[in-house]
């Protein structure tokens, strides 16, 4: 390290109160932890002088820290690419721009870095502290350093030690591909709280505007009379499967399927691509099903809580939830059993079960296959036989991908998950001897033996909701999973033209 340099830096650091933002996963090793809590301040982030959020910073060590999700989310919304990963912010900036490569003081590669095209530009340090907007851990970088780096790429910044604000030329970055035939508006707002209402609304607002590319399906009703509904988008043999909201406080997933069914549909009928897949090319050999909410009674619950049920059940629901007419942290069905844990695999010795009858997170039920959103579930993936599969959960920012499956099949499996991971960001769960169980991606890997996902979006939120203003970020990590499993799923057809559930 150059010595004088960071004594320079630290000054300067000081006297303008600059802070870092970091955005971590849970399993980030590459960070500190804040002991004891930080004091927080109010900050915001513009970009041209439109305001993108307001993070929570701290000052520690005379510079100000920030949660690096933000700042990822605003460069994202500049259609800068950014992805965080092992201690390394890798920005990606188009090829018609210039950048300054002069003097770049990064000099150790062990150290949390930001990159620019690949070439590490500075050494930062990084902090583990809690979200208070998330409740969740996350990682926060300086934003001195940021400072350093984004005047290389012309995004010009300025910090008065409460607004960050961003200007750069959009005309350069490129806005959104611009549909050169006709436009097409979009019908999913991904950006509230999205309920079961609003799901149905727009399932029929998609088949109605694309009547030859969109089929829906409704594959059976819950406990409380609502649709488990599936949606088909696509023309090919071939089939792949997307899930959303198994578990009810999780339905930012429903938002993020919905709203890739909607850019899918449009990319489709516009003939355009998403990151260069050319969605027409692909949804044409290979048809993609959505289901994107499994669970639309533990949905409602949590989102509207008992208001939204017959007053004859409001005892037993509350029974289940300890009590509380607080529902916000409700994961089950709402008969109290957990959908993610109703599958064979494992299911007699799930390795964590601390509770044997209904409640709201956790209850496994009294057998495997016993509710009517998992039968309804089988019943579709019997009927359309997808060759992959992905199954949205939040939060956390990981992948699963296997549970116990062995030989040539976890080659296969192991090659997508790696791939998907560098889509998506996301790291990949390593193998462990005591695996969860009991879910839908342990059956689909363990019973079925073909390649499945379970991914997990949005930053680590323990038992509450991922805010909505997370979405975003989301979407730009996954925004292209489901074209990533239909392209795989038809060069695996010719040998999975049939299916055989097994239990
Ligand atoms: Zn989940």
């Amino acid at each position: 390290m150059n010595t004088a340099k960071f004594l320079g830096i630290a000054a300067a650091m000081s006297l303008l109160g600059v802070s870092m933002p970091a955005v971590a996963h849970a399993s980030d090793s590459s960070t500190a932890s804040t002991t004891p809590a930080p004091s927080y301040q109010t900050s915001s982030i513009s970009l041209n002088a439109k305001t993108i959020s307001t993070p929570s910073s701290f000052v520690k060590d005379g510079t100000t820290y920030i949660p690096i999700w933000y700042v990822m989310q605003a460069l994202s919304q500049a259609n800068i690419q950014n992805t965080w990963n092992n201690g390394v912010w890798s920005i990606t900036i188009p090829s018609n721009i210039t950048w300054d490569e002069t003097n770049l003081p990064a000099n150790n590669a062990n150290q949390p870095s930001i990159t620019v095209n690949g070439k590490p530009v500075i050494n930062m340090p990084t902090v583990a502290a809690v979200d208070p907007a998330s409740h969740a851990m996350t990682t926060y970088v300086p934003i001195w350093y940021m400072q350093q780096v984004l005047p290389r790429i012309q995004v010009q910044t300025n910090w008065d030690g409460q607004h960050w604000s961003m200007t750069l030329d959009q005309s350069q970055f490129g806005q959104s591909p611009s549909p050169t035939v006709h436009t097409i508006s979009p019908i999913v707002n991904p950006n509230r709280k999205y309920t079961y209402t609003d799901m149905e609304a727009d399932i029929r607002a998609l088949a109605n505007r694309y009547p030859d590319l969109v089929h829906t399906k409704v594959i059976g009703q819950t406990a409380y009379g609502r649709n488990i509904d599936a949606v088909s988008i696509g023309t090919g043999s071939a089939t792949a499967l997307v899930t959303g909201s198994f578990h009810a406080r999780e339905w930012i997933t429903t938002n993020l399927v919905m709203y890739m069914m909607d850019q899918y549909a449009q990319a489709y009928e516009r003939n355009s691509t998403i990151d260069g897949n050319h969605v027409k090319a692909i949804l044409d050999k290979t048809t993609m099903w959505f289901v994107p909410m499994v669970n639309p009674d533990g949905v409602t619950l949590e989102q509207s809580g008992l208001s939204a049920f017959p007053s004859s059940a409001w005892a037993g629901l509350k029974r289940m939830n300890g009590g509380s007419s607080n529902f916000t942290s409700w994961k089950a069905n709402a008969e109290g059993i957990d959908l993610n844990r109703q599958f064979g695999a494992g299911w007699s010795g799930i390795y964590f079960d601390p509770v044997t009858h209904p409640w709201y997170e956790d209850y496994k039920g009294p057998k495997p296959y016993d509710t009517a959103e998992v039968k309804s579930l089988l019943g579709l993936i019997q009927a359309i036989n997808p060759q992959m599969l992905i199954t949205y959960h939040a939060s956390g920012g990981l992948i699963y991908w296997q549970y116990k499956v062995t030989g040539t099949q976890l080659l296969v499996d192991q090659n997508y998950a790696k791939q998907l991971s560098g889509i998506t960001g996301y790291p990949l769960v390593p193998i462990s001897p005591n695996p969860s169980a009991g879910g839908l991606n342990d059956w689909w890997t363990n019973y079925m033996q073909r390649p499945g996902y379970t991914i997990e979006v949005g930053p680590p939120c323990g038992a509450n909701p991922v805010p909505v203003s997370y979405f975003n970020s989301i979407w730009n990590r996954d925004k292209v999973d489901g074209l990533f499993i239909a392209i795989r799923s038809a060069s695996l057809y010719p040998s999975h033209q049939s299916i055989q559930l097994k239990y």
